[in-house]
């Protein structure tokens, strides 16, 4: 058999914290769908935000995952290994006009747009540097500071030969054709400032390097993915099936973060709880209640 060939599913922390709840039920769902499809169960390591992402996060990851009984088909990629395929994507982008350097930092960005906001709550470029003058970024180019790289989304929009969409299953097995909306991210950045890449760029490269048929990930990450199809029919990537699944919440009711409400996986595990009760709990498993309340978005 084409090893290849069989479906591919990704597990794709960031080792920038302790893994969670909402981690555990993620990687369980991947587990579940990559089994029932025969096929294969891959890790990826998001750290290319050098600054916050540890080593020491990732062994405790790894242990949680082991713990948890999920075991992954090779050894991971790690993104911060493979800066060179993120520069290639955007010099390709750069080559074809789609892509701009900018010298703009968020408060000025934040006071050029009228309070407007992307789906992440960052605010949002309208585009081609409104808010500094040339004359002004040059004077920060000369001094060395390193500019990001934004997408200018209506000319790279206006480069499509149809609309774009994604096939959402949510986490069913009908699928649902999904509008995308990208220039709701405006002139979203492909490069911070000081990053090499970010997520959106590494992300659809890596899904298309390494194969990946379904993306199955939190619906916090669902608006995000207009960005990912624009990528993907910019850099003549494959389209995967996207299952974007409901959020584990904390005790506030608020989505399970890194933050300090949102319980470790590793907390739960000294507190005597068993990755069977856990597994139980989230609803992927036959062992009897723990008597851990899991609440779902
Ligand atoms: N690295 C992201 C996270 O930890 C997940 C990215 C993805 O699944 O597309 O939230």
């Amino acid at each position: 058999m084409n090893l290849a060939a069989r479906p591919t599913f990704r597990f794709a922390p960031s080792p920038n914290g302790a893994l969670h709840l909402g981690h555990a039920y993620s990687a369980l769902m991947n587990q579940r769908l990559a089994g029932e499809a025969g096929g294969r169960l891959l890790l990826r390591i998001e750290d290319i935000d050098l600054t916050r992402c540890k080593p020491e996060f990732e062994t405790a990851m790894r242990e949680d995952l082991d713990w948890l009984g999920i075991a992954f088909s090779e050894e991971p990629r790690r993104q911060s290994k493979h800066l060179d395929d993120y520069a290639d994507a955007l010099a390709a982008l750069e080559a074809r006009g789609l892509v701009y350097p900018c010298h703009c930092r968020r408060a000025e960005i934040a006071r050029s747009n009228c309070g407007l906001r992307d789906p992440d709550g960052a605010p949002l470029h309208r585009g081609r540097c409104v808010a500094v003058p040339a004359v002004e970024a040059g004077r920060r180019a000369a001094a060395g500071e390193r500019s990001a790289m934004r997408l200018d989304v209506s000319r790279a929009l206006s480069s499509l030969a149809a609309p774009l969409t994604w096939r959402e299953f949510g986490e069913g097995a009908r699928e649902r054709i999904v509008a995308a909306d990208p220039a709701a991210w405006g002139d979203v950045a492909l490069r911070g400032r000081g990053q090499p890449a970010n997520y959106h760029l590494a992300v659809v490269v890596d899904d298309a390097l390494q194969e990946i048929g379904d993306v199955v990930r939190g619906r916090d990450l669902y608006a995000a993915t207009s960005v990912h199809r624009l990528l993907q029919a910019l850099l003549g990537l494959p389209e995967p099936r996207y299952r974007h699944h409901r959020l584990v919440l904390d005790a506030n009711g608020d989505k399970m973060s890194k933050s300090a409400s949102s319980t470790p996986l590793r907390v739960l595990r000294e507190a005597g709880f068993a990755a069977g009760e856990l597994r139980s709990a989230l609803g992927f498993g036959a062992t009897a209640a723990s008597g851990l309340a899991v609440r779902f978005s």
